[in-house]
C-alpha cells in the first residue's frame, strides 16, 4: 500500500488512519475482543496508524489488537487535561493500557477550543517535557476551530495537526471549508503533518461518502485522514479508496446506505445539562428540563455520551 509522510515528523502511514471512537463505549460500545479483531484487520490489511483519545475509552480494544502483533502501528492519542499533572497521568495512563514505552502522537484535544497552544499552555508545556523524557515523540493539537490552525502555523511546538473538514463544513466552529482548507495547507506548508478528521461529517454525509473521502484526500496540505470503521468491508473498501483511489460500485453502493443515529433515553434524563456543554455543534437544547437533539446540527461525534453522568446517549 502507498504510504505519505506526515509533515516532518519523518512518519511514514497509510493515508487510511483507523478512528477508534466508534468502537468504544460513547458509539457503539463493542467489546475489547470485537473491536481489536477489527483494528487487527486494519492493520494485517496495512493501515498503519490508529487514532484514540483520553476519552474515547478504546485503549483496552487497541492492546487487544496489538497482542503479538509484530507489524508496523503507529498511535495518536489525545488529552483534554486542563492542568500539567492531569495531562501527565492521561499519558502515563495510555502507556500503562496500551503496554507501550512511548506514543507517537498526543495531541491536545481542543475541539471547542479556539487556541489550544494559548488556552492549554501549561498541558503544552507538560506534553513538550514528557516529550523530551521519551514518553512520546510528537505534540498535537485537535480542534474544530479554523483559528487553532492558523495559530498553530507559527507554533513550531506544534509537529502534527488534526482539522475536522469536510465538504459540507458541517461541525466547523468559525467559518467555512474553505477556510478551513487554507489553514490546513498553512499548517502543512509550515512543516505540520496534517489527518483530517470528521470527513463524513460523523456519518451525516455516508451517502456521498466516496465523494466526500476524495474532497478532503484531495486537499493540498493532507497526508492522511482517520476514519471510524465497524466492520471488515468498511476498512477493506476504505483502505482501496485512500490508497489506491480504488472504488468497487457494488460494495460502495451497500455502505452508503447505511445510516446512524443520535440515541438519548429521554424518560431517564435529569435535565443537568452536562451534555449541552459538552456539545461542539450546538446540537442540544434542554426543552422542559429534557436534552433534546436538533439532528441537522448534530455531527455524531458522541462527546456528549461521555459528559452524561448518567448514560443516557448513544451514537449507533
Ligand atoms: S449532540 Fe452529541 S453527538 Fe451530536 S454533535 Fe453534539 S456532542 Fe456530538
Ligand atoms: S447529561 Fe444526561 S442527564 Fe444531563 S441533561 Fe444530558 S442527557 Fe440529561
Amino acid at each position: 500500500m502507498n504510504k505519505v509522510t506526515l509533515g516532518s515528523t519523518g512518519m511514514h502511514v497509510n493515508r487510511l488512519i483507523f478512528g477508534t471512537l466508534p468502537l468504544g463505549p460513547l458509539q457503539a460500545n463493542l467489546s475489547a475482543a470485537e473491536g481489536g479483531a477489527l483494528i487487527r484487520h486494519a492493520l494485517e490489511s496495512g493501515i498503519t496508524m490508529l487514532d484514540t483519545a483520553e476519552l474515547y475509552g478504546t485503549y483496552p480494544h487497541i492492546r487487544e489488537a496489538l497482542s503479538g502483533f509484530t507489524g508496523e502501528v503507529r498511535i495518536a492519542s489525545k488529552t483534554h487535561a486542563t492542568t500539567a499533572s492531569e495531562a501527565r497521568s492521561h499519558v502515563e495512563k495510555a502507556l500503562k493500557e496500551l503496554a507501550i514505552d512511548r506514543l507517537d502522537i498526543v495531541h491536545i484535544h481542543g475541539a471547542r477550543l479556539a487556541d489550544p497552544c494559548s488556552d492549554r499552555a501549561e498541558v503544552l508545556e507538560e506534553l513538550l517535557m514528557m516529550k523530551q523524557e521519551g514518553k512520546l515523540r510528537h505534540v498535537g493539537i485537535s480542534s474544530h476551530y479554523i483559528a487553532a490552525f492558523r495559530a498553530a502555523t507559527s507554533r513550531p511546538e506544534i509537529d502534527v495537526v488534526h482539522p475536522l473538514i469536510n465538504r459540507t463544513g458541517m461541525g466547523i466552529m468559525d467559518g467555512s471549508a474553505e477556510e478551513m482548507a487554507e489553514a490546513i495547507a498553512c499548517c502543512s506548508k509550515n512543516g505540520k503533518g496534517v489527518y483530517a478528521m470528521k470527513a463524513l461529517a460523523g456519518g451525516n454525509l455516508i451517502s456521498e461518502a466516496r465523494a466526500s473521502i476524495r474532497y478532503v484526500l484531495g486537499l493540498p496540505g493532507v497526508d492522511a485522514l482517520a476514519l471510524g470503521m465497524l466492520s471488515r468491508e468498511e476498512i477493506d473498501a476504505n483502505l482501496k479508496l485512500c490508497s489506491l483511489d480504488e472504488a468497487d460500485e457494488e460494495i460502495w453502493g451497500l455502505l452508503e446506505k447505511r445510516r446512524r443515529k443520535f440515541k438519548i433515553m429521554e424518560k431517564f434524563c435529569k435535565g443537568c445539562g452536562a451534555c449541552v456543554d459538552a456539545c461542539t455543534a450546538q446540537a442540544l437544547v434542554l426543552e422542559n428540563g429534557i436534552a433534546t437533539v436538533k439532528e441537522e446540527e448534530c455531527i455524531l461525534c458522541g462527546y456528549c455520551a461521555a459528559a452524561c453522568p448518567e448514560f443516557l446517549i448513544r451514537v449507533v
